[in-house]
């Protein structure tokens, strides 16, 4: 790629999440003029259990996170709303737990060791093309590049800017940190709690961070009140109504449902959240930001046609494992909802289905590996008020 002479770079990133610092540090390593435009100063907080599912650390090169990390997970402490309690343990952690304002900062920080240009406090306003690049408008002035990557997540701009319109599936997530009594913290050292039963679907969940838990529900859209409801009970049932609340946060999960839902145009690209890179079993989406930003990097500086070489790599390798989460999802909460005892007790019983999960999240085994192992004869419907595409109902507020 030739460089080009300031103020035009070979890359801006929008967005300084997990998908946009790793995108910045694979093009600044590769030697590819990099700047990265963020909205926040950072640290920034971010409405997120901060859950990274071990396999993440693959993505990134086996990174050393433990300047950041506030520990892990290896046990699932499964209740369906704070009953039927059961717990299943995986021989190594399942998920390294961070704050992620200090997660995201230490990814921004690798990227501007590896010669990336960071302007926080910096929000991308509008972006226009011309004779193939792209004028990017913040509040200090324009910036050229050749290359767009937009990484600003579930809310972000870029993609509606750009008419790429992407992952229109979403669902409402609500976060709470609370400073735990120290019997709490102690009780959830390396366990994560997952509170299932929630109509039409969804699940609450207890993340051990240092010196306090990390506690939220991720349910369908359009429920901003009951989410909070949700939530206020779900601590009561974790004895925790009388915890000192140190955040409250709710955002939307985007979710890409097909190889269709586009995710570039030209020589834009659209990474993790932005292009609906989450999956709707776990609503996780750390691991496809990361995945995405390796993908987004290959393809701006191997290909003449990033676009389709991009598209191309995120349908072959992250499509089929959101499709094969989403069957997953469909089947698993349908049940929990339909049958809740049944359910509760054959995932109590049914050991072969947590070492499938906890394969999966460890990155020794793929959703679609292990569904492809299992004859799906029921299919199950769609719930009635599952997450669906005309289901566009706005996410909680951030508070
Ligand atoms: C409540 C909740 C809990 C979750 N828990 C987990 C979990 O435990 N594990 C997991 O794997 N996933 C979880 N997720 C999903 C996870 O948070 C996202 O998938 C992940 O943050 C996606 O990373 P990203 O880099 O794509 O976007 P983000 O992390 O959202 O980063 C986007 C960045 O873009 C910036 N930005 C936005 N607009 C602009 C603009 N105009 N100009 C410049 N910058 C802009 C934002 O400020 C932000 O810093 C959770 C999500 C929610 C809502």
């Amino acid at each position: 790629m030739e460089p080009y002479a300031e103020p035009m770079w070979d890359a801006i990133v929008i967005g300084a999440g997990p998908a946009g610092a790793t995108a910045a540090r694979r093009l600044s390593d590769a030697g590819a003029s990099t700047l990265i435009l963020e909205k926040q100063p950072l640290p920034r907080y971010k409405a997120c259990g901060g859950g990274v599912p071990a396999r993440t650390l693959e993505l990134l090169d086996g990174l050393d996170i433990s300047p950041v990390s506030e520990g892990y997970v290896e046990t699932i402490d499964v209740s369906r709303f704070g009953r039927h309690q059961f717990r299943k343990t995986s021989e190594r952690p399942l998920a390294w737990m961070v704050m992620r304002d200090r997660f995201d900062q230490f990814l921004t920080e690798l990227a501007v060791e590896s010669g990336a240009n960071l302007r926080d406090a910096t929000p991308v306003q509008s972006i226009a093309e011309q004779d193939g690049c792209y004028e990017v408008e913040t509040p200090t002035g324009s910036v050229g590049a050749r290359h767009l990557l937009a990484a600003d997540g579930a809310t972000g701009p870029t993609a509606r800017w750009l008419n790429i319109a992407s992952a229109p599936t979403r669902s409402a997530a609500y976060e709470v940190e609370v400073a735990a009594p120290s019997a709490a913290l102690e009780h959830w050292h390396g366990a994560a709690n997952v509170d299932v039963g929630y109509r039409p679907w969804g699940y609450g969940w207890v993340f051990p961070k240092a010196g306090k838990l990390s506690v939220g529900v991720v349910t369908s859209p359009g429920r901003g009140r009951s989410i909070r409801k949700q939530t206020d009970r779900y601590l009561s049932r974790l004895g925790l109504a009388d915890a000192d609340v140190l955040k409250v946060q709710g955002h939307p999960i985007r979710y890409r449902r097909s190889s269709g839902e586009p995710v570039a145009s030209e020589r834009a690209l659209l990474l993790g959240d932005a292009a609906g890179l989450a999956d709707e079993f776990t609503a996780e989406g750390i691991a496809y930001a990361v995945h995405s930003a390796n993908l987004a990097a290959e393809a701006v500086l191997t290909s003449d046609n990033p676009a389709s070489a991009y598209t191309q790599s995120v349908n072959r390798q992250i499509q089929p494992e959101l499709d094969a989460a989403r069957t997953i999802s469909r089947l698993y909460y349908w049940c929990v909802t339909t049958w809740p005892w049944l359910a509760l007790k054959t995932s109590k019983h049914v050991n072969y289905l947590w070492r499938a999960f906890f394969r999966v999240m460890r990155g020794d085994s793929t959703y679609a590996d292990e569904l492809a192992r299992v004859p799906v004869i029921l299919s199950p419907p769609a719930p009635r008020g599952e997450m669906s595409r005309s289901d566009r109902g706005g996410p909680p507020a951030a508070d």
